[in-house]
């Protein structure tokens, strides 16, 4: 059986710009190209907050509502931790049936 620590959620996720590819993580503008990033970092922490609140409802067996919240942050932004939430969620409602 596989542990999976669900505790802590990820360390900060570094973003690409879109324009130029340079790796960043609580910028505004991009330090190489000078292309806003407001709104890329706006969907990135709203991502984080869904995987966050799906990760709650996972540990508290609530398992619908994890794969709910899961895709939503699927949607937002995929990430390895989210489609990790998304198939934790789905085995849960698996064996549930
Ligand atoms: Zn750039």
């Amino acid at each position: 059986m596989m542990n999976v620590d669900l505790s802590n959620l990820s360390q900060p996720l570094l973003l690409s710009c879109p324009t130029c590819g340079v790796k960043f993580h609580a910028l505004r503008q991009c330090r190489r190209c000078g292309t806003e990033l407001s709104e890329l970092m706006r969907t990135a922490h709203l991502a984080w907050k869904w995987r966050d609140t799906a990760r709650k409802s996972l540990l508290q067996g609530r398992f619908d509502d994890a794969w709910k919240q899961a895709g939503v942050a699927q949607t937002l932004q995929k990430t390895d931790f989210g489609e990790l939430l998304l198939q934790l969620a789905k085995c849960g409602l698996t064996r549930l049936r």
